[in-house]
């Protein structure tokens, strides 16, 4: 058979753990036989990360912004206990927080429907996506400890001169501050982002951040989705039937779980982190999320919207088999070879991306799948539990 061919490179971002494993078998059985891939690898691998002083993630980010297209794997965010388990000569930041905030932009996470696996939350017909802000905020903060007796102040400064502002006086006790920010450059390409996806999909758009607490920094959210949306998109949701509202974050929980699904809820960023797990969950399974991040200028990172499977992947290292599910990596692949085809005109790449997400599906609704899917399938065929392995030759075969 010949193999599909490409003109240009992905961005290929190898990863940690039980994902890492996932990531080679996916190659070597669902696309190595079928596509002459053509990647620009870079070892994203916490070891890696180590001997590279972290300039891997830097150098991958670049080249994202130079080829278009990356398909990231899950990485270790190292905390005091990997900095020991890896030998670490410092507590590396996220990869994926330094990518978007090389990228900016926004990540869209959406869950995979397939029949037999229902949401827990019976209403929920149609997908939710949520557009999640990747930049700022407590992602890209300062913090400190105060102990008693200290005092922490804000100072600004600006083009009138400098304010203070007091924020606490510890002199009673100790504490802890933080400083973070967001920039209205990157609050407005977050609306935009937000606005020309859900013209693409036709879905409204749900923008719900707390001003009534935050009554400039999560004001300033606010307005600027205004002012774009009046400006900029008014008229076109209009013509296309689909509406923008904000709502506070409490009262967009409780009208998505009353919802039907179909809309894309925009977060700011750790809203995001928190409701994409919610929401994933309660479609059937964390895995079952795909995420890509959309920059401003188009370029696009996609990837699982789950971790590393640690726990998975101390039973496979320890010599057991796993039944861990790869369907977002699968689709992670997906996404980045069909985009690739559509901006390389390659229709023939398009098309094997469809094909491969299409076997995935029908191995999992004709009763073939992981552990985490088969105790919640519900179906006329009965459920296989599958090691991971099997299930990917399970889709081997229909591919
Ligand atoms: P996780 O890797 O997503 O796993 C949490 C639990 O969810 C697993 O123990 C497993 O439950 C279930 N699960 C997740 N993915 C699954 C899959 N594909 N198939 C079957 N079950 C799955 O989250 P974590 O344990 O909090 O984090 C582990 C590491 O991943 C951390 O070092 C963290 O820094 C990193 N992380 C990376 C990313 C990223 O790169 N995008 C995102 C999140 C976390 P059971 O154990 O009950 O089977
Ligand atoms: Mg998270």
């Amino acid at each position: 058979m010949t193999k599909i061919q490409m003109t240009t490179p992905l961005v290929e971002m190898d990863g940690d753990e039980m994902t890492r494993v996932l990531w080679d078998w996916i190659k070597q059985i669902l696309i190595l036989p079928y596509v002459d891939l053509k990647t620009e690898y870079y070892d994203l691998g916490l070891s890696n990360r180590e001997a590279t002083a972290d300039r891997v993630t830097v150098d991958a980010a670049n080249a994202i912004k130079r080829h278009g297209v990356g398909v990231k794997c899950a990485t270790i965010t190292p905390n005091a206990q990997r900095v020991s388990e890896y030998n670490l000569s410092q507590m590396w930041k996220s990869p994926n927080g330094t990518i978007r905030a090389i990228l900016d932009g926004t990540v869209f996470r959406a869950p995979i429907l397939v029949q037999g696996i229902t949401p827990y939350v019976p209403t929920w017909t149609q997908p939710i996506t949520i557009a999640r802000h990747a930049y700022g905020d407590i992602y890209k903060d300062v913090e400190a400890y105060v102990p008693q007796g200290g005092n922490a102040k804000l100072v600004v400064q600006d083009r009138d001169g400098a304010r203070e502002i007091e924020i606490f006086d510890f002199s009673k006790t100790g504490g802890v501050v933080m400083g973070m920010h967001n920039t209205d450059g990157s609050i407005a390409s977050f609306a935009r982002s937000c606005f020309n996806y859900a013209l693409d999909v036709r879905q409204d758009v749900w923008f719900a951040a707390k001003d009534t607490i935050s009554k400039t920094y999560d004001h300033r959210f606010k307005d600027i989705f205004a002012q774009i949306y009046a400006d900029e998109y008014a008229e076109r949701f209009g013509a296309a039937g689909i509406e923008y509202f904000y709502t506070l974050i409490d009262d967009a929980v409780a009208r998505v779980v009353k919802s039907n699904g179909g809309m894309i809820w925009a977060c700011k960023n750790y809203d995001g982190d928190v409701m994409s797990d919610m929401v994933a969950t309660a479609f059937g399974s964390l895995a079952m999320m795909t995420s890509v991040l959309v920059s401003p200028d188009g370029k696009y990172e996609y990837e699982a919207a789950h971790g590393t499977v640690t726990r998975h992947y101390y039973k496979y290292r320890d010599g057991g088999t796993t039944s861990t599910n790869p369907i977002a990596t699968i689709f992670a692949w997906s996404g980045a070879l069909r985009k690739r085809g559509e901006l390389d005109d390659n229709a023939q790449l398009r098309a094997f991306a469809d094909r491969l997400e299409q076997a995935t599906l029908r191995t999992v609704e004709q009763g073939d799948m992981t552990g985490d899917l088969a105790c919640i399938f519900r179906s006329d065929v009965p459920a296989r539990k599958l090691e991971t392995r099997a299930f990917l030759q399970a889709i081997a075969t229909r591919l």
